[in-house]
């Protein structure tokens, strides 16, 4: 076992946004025999898993699974359907767009990068006009694909990817759409086949509550057709042979076996919930974690109210303190551990996830835990937070259709 020299009672507050707290029953699962991944059993479970998959991403198209980080999952995204050299339309929303427009760097593509300058880009989601009146101009089709990310889990802001889809359409114009929802599967709605993403690229360790490990891409029709086209190598990566083999359950390779158990029981409990309840649960926590927010005189780093995450909220902090200081305290005197700032935001801001397992008694036990760091870190607070998120949650208890601000 990790050794520390720190003895703390209870359970720890993993309130990252992701990893996210992995639930009991999911553990226990991930603890069964590990199986012959050739016999029986095995194609049994895999088929389970694969079509369980697809009713979370909304989908009726093949998705593949990988024994990977989300990361992973980017670059399978890019090496199927691209050749070397091509251009593709990246946005900049905050860090994980940047490192997946390094990714594509890396792999020998031209990425073009929009957005706005300084940290503005990294407070507000996908300006779809941008990418709409930029494809516009391509008339020579150079551009092969638009690559977006719904939720930016650095800065807690979605992004709206039917008015992607729409951009793209209005422009006439034939790139492929890739959108990574790794932190936003599960948690925040998405629809891979109404909203005509050609590959979708998600994790296990956010809104699915498992460990890293696994990872996804949902692949259109004309995403697969565009990998036989294809020639960045892949290998590891490539879709055909995974796909043909799933049809009966299998992979070429040795899966996660363990992790597919998980996988299976994370099923289980978000469709036994039903996914429009799990997308209403995280708007409702993420809604009272804004109140907690305003009413300590914080500001959130989403600026625009319409596209605020269900899965994270970003929390600014007033010049002259360190959020990694505040973190610190918090971890150490609290046992809970929040988001760093990441890129551009580093020390500026932290992160309080509230996905996944979250209900309304982690969240108050999580702002309560914020509220007494930021008074040990003689942050001025205007009001209590605390109270404001009670007052929010009940008044959303009372009358569930109400959407509070
Ligand atoms: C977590 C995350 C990633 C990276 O996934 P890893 O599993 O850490 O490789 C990429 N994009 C987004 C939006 C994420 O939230």
């Amino acid at each position: 076992m990790l050794k520390l020299d720190f003895h703390p009672a209870g359970r720890h507050f993993l309130q990252i946004p992701g990893p996210s707290p992995v639930p009991d029953r999911i553990l226990r699962a991930m603890s069964f025999p590990t199986i012959d991944h050739r016999g029986p059993e095995f194609g049994a479970l895999g088929l389970q898993v694969l079509d369980g998959i697809k009713k979370i991403f909304k989908t009726e198209q093949p998705v593949v699974i990988y024994p990977a980080s989300g990361t992973g999952a980017w670059e399978a995204a890019l090496t199927n359907v691209l050749s070397a050299g091509d251009h593709v339309l990246m946005y900049e929303t905050g860090h994980f767009a940047t490192l997946w427009k390094k990714m594509a760097e890396a792999l020998g593509l031209q990425p073009e990068f929009l957005g706005e300058p300084g940290i503005e880009g990294w407070r507000r989601g996908v300006q779809a006009d941008r990418i709409e009146e930029r494809l516009r101009r391509d008339s020579a089709h150079q551009i092969k694909a638009v690559c977006v990310v719904h939720n930016e889990t650095s800065t807690g802001v979605t992004s709206n990817i039917a008015a992607v889809r729409q951009a793209i359409d209005a422009a006439g114009h034939p790139a492929l759409l890739l959108v990574d929802t790794i932190s936003g599967l599960a948690s925040a709605d998405y629809r891979h086949d109404e909203w005509g993403v050609d590959v979708t690229v998600s994790g296990s360790q956010k809104g699915l509550m498992l460990p890293p490990g696994i990872s996804f891409n949902a692949v259109s029709k004309k995403a697969l057709a565009a990998s036989k086209q294809a020639t960045l190598p892949k290998a590891f990566w490539a879709w055909g042979e995974i796909i043909e083999m799933n049809a009966t359950g299998y992979w070429p390779y040795t899966p996660s076996t363990n992790l597919l158990y998980g996988l299976s029981e994370a099923l289980d409990m978000i469709l036994g919930e039903g996914l429009d309840n799990v997308f209403a649960r995280h708007e409702r926590l993420a809604s009272a974690c804004r109140a907690a927010v305003n009413a300590w005189g914080l500001e959130i780093q989403c600026a625009d109210p319409s596209v605020y995450s269900p899965v994270l909220t970003g929390v600014m902090m007033p010049s002259g303190f360190d959020a990694d200081t505040i973190r610190k305290t918090i971890y150490e005197n609290f046992n809970m551990s929040l988001g760093t700032g990441l890129g551009k935001m580093k020390g500026g801001m932290f992160r309080i996830g509230h996905l996944g397992e979250a209900n309304e008694l982690t969240l108050m036990a999580t702002l309560a835990g914020c509220e007494m760091g930021l008074k040990l870190a003689d942050v001025a607070l205007a009001d209590s937070g605390v109270v404001a998120a009670m007052a929010n949650l009940t008044e959303q208890k009372k009358n569930p259709v109400l959407k509070v601000a």
